[in-house]
């Protein structure tokens, strides 16, 4: 969907000259686009639905830049929209017409790796993929593995509180990150955490993991890293139904096991994979988990044939064991490649993310069986069964006239759903634009008017990224003091002695 926009007139045109000059006056050479042409690429993000070009795009290079830029934005009342790799599947960079583009991509450098302190200090530009490339030859890795981890940066994690496959096991970003150094939109440079557990005063960087770019731009970022397991292999096993590998999933959370990961995939996303990626996976099931169990050589033998007997006692009717790292890779591969594998079955696709507990799984399926009915589009299922954690890939044309449309409300009575079971409207992609106006569906006015109150304490002219994540901005002054009711917070009595 493009926005139009309107042909602008003398005064904005001169307006937008002069903020360009003064963003070439802190950022020289090529680190300022402003040529229609070059600032196509920036238009999107991975919800390719919506385009808009940006009133200006800037790449800095340094801390100072970047407090210089927003130092003079914040001063000129100038919105700016953060960019890290443009991966978000949920509109999150989609730039503003009368807002700065900042993209932190030159931010690419490792600057430590400290494996006694078991960590890494990087650029906020650095790919997911590329922190695990660089301590791998010392048995380490970066957990919190993304899909798109070639791509992603870690900034954009951060500001996602992005998940994967392993993190079921291992957590997800928020609880792999030690540390950040954020640039606020007055200018102002905060390091919150660092190479220690624990940080003094309140958990600063817990609310600016996740906060979608609202907040402040991350210059830093320390991440935890961890010494690869032992042995890792991957369990693929078939059902004849979604309903007895959910149930199979419960049983294995339930018997005490915490596998590396669990992923489900349902027929459409299945074969759509396998087409693309040859995984190796069986093309006569309704349902596949692929199950990593990771560790000393023994436990993993042991857990293994754990999880195929539950397996079996659910339904199961086929499992296969990796037996090499290779076959091992290849299994995750077709999981990991089953967005760009639906991409090709299907001019365009939406994807959804919602979290439901886990016995919820039979009656969300239900539903949205029905609901795929309803609209007439067709929906493939790749979930983090594990925790829960949906991904209906919703297939349409957008050269049909109205598909887009359906496809977005089949989205939104997704998330409903998801709400409705006691779930939540995200898992991992965030809210950005995708999900803004079904917030209410999750959160009360006084919910979110306590929210936007975080807000106005780091920007209170609301110019980070406005127009994400909040339906309705109110302006900081008429939100007042923040009351805690005795009703939404129990205070307990004091214990005596
Ligand atoms: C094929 C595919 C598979 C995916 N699989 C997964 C998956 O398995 N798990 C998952 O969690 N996500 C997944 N995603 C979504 C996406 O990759 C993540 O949300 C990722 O963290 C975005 O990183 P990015 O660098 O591309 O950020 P961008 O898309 O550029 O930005 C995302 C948000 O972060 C903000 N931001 C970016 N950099 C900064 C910064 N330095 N400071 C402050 N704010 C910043 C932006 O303003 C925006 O709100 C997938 C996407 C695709 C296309």
């Amino acid at each position: 969907m493009t926005i139009a926009m309107p042909k602008p007139d003398q005064e904005v045109l001169a307006r937008r000259a002069a903020i360009v000059d003064a963003l070439r006056a802190i950022v020289p050479g090529e680190g300022v686009v402003d040529a229609t042409r070059e600032m196509r690429v920036f238009e999107t993000d991975a919800l390719t639905a919506y385009r808009q070009l940006p009133l200006v795009v800037v790449l800095p290079q340094t801390v100072d830049q970047v407090a210089a830029i927003l130092h003079y934005c914040h001063a000129q009342g100038i919105k700016v929209v953060p960019r890290g790799s443009g991966t978000s599947l949920s509109g999150g960079a989609l730039p503003l017409e009368d807002g700065v583009l900042l993209v932190m991509s030159r931010f690419n450098r490792i600057l430590d790796i400290d494996f006694d302190n078991r960590c890494a200090v990087v650029q906020p530009g650095v790919t997911n993929l590329g922190i695990t490339r660089a301590v791998e030859h010392a048995g380490f890795y970066y957990a919190p593995d993304p899909s798109s981890q070639i791509a992603c940066s870690i900034g954009g994690n951060v500001a996602e509180n992005s998940g994967g496959v392993h993190c079921l096991k291992y957590g997800l970003t928020a609880n792999n990150v030690l540390g950040i150094e954020l640039v606020t939109i007055e200018g102002e440079v905060l390091r919150l955490g660092g190479k220690h557990l624990d940080s003094e005063g309140y958990d600063l960087l817990g609310l600016v993991t996740g906060s979608e770019g609202l907040l402040g731009v991350v210059t830093e970022v320390t991440v935890r890293i961890l010494q690869a397991p032992e042995t890792a292999r991957a369990l693929l096993i078939g059902f004849p139904t979604s309903e007895e590998a959910g149930a199979a999933v419960a049983a294995v959370i339930a018997r005490g096991i915490i596998p590396g990961g669990m992923e489900m995939m349902d027929r459409p996303a299945i074969h759509a994979a396998e087409a693309f990626v040859h995984a190796g996976y069986p093309l006569d099931v309704e349902a596949l988990l692929i199950v990593e169990l990771d560790g000393p050589a023994e436990e993993v033998d042991h857990l293994l044939a754990a999880v195929e007997e539950i397996a079996r006692a659910n339904g199961a009717s086929s499992t296969r064991i990796s037996t090499s790292a290779e076959e091992r890779a290849r299994f995750w591969a077709g999981r990991k490649a089953a967005f760009p594998a639906v991409g090709r079955i299907s001019p365009d696709y939406l994807c959804m993310d919602g979290t439901i507990p886990r016995k919820a799984l039979p009656y969300v399926l239900n539903g949205m069986k029905a609901l795929s009915e309803r609209y007439g589009l067709r929906v493939a299922n790749v979930f983090h069964a594990g925790d829960g954690n949906l991904h209906p890939l919703i297939l349409y044309d957008a050269a049909h006239e109205d598909e887009l449309q359906r496809a977005e409300d089949f989205g939104a009575d997704i998330l409903r759903l998801c709400v409705e079971v006691g779930g939540v409207l995200t898992g991992e992609h965030g809210v950005g634009i995708e999900k803004r106006d079904l917030m209410p569906e999750m959160f009360d006015e006084d919910d979110l008017r306590h929210q936007q109150r975080v807000k106005c304490a780091f920007d209170a002219q609301h110019l980070l990224n406005p127009g994400k994540v909040f339906p309705v901005l109110h302006r900081c002054a008429e939100l007042g003091r923040m009351h805690v009711h005795r009703g939404q917070v129990p205070f307990p009595d004091l214990p005596r002695f």
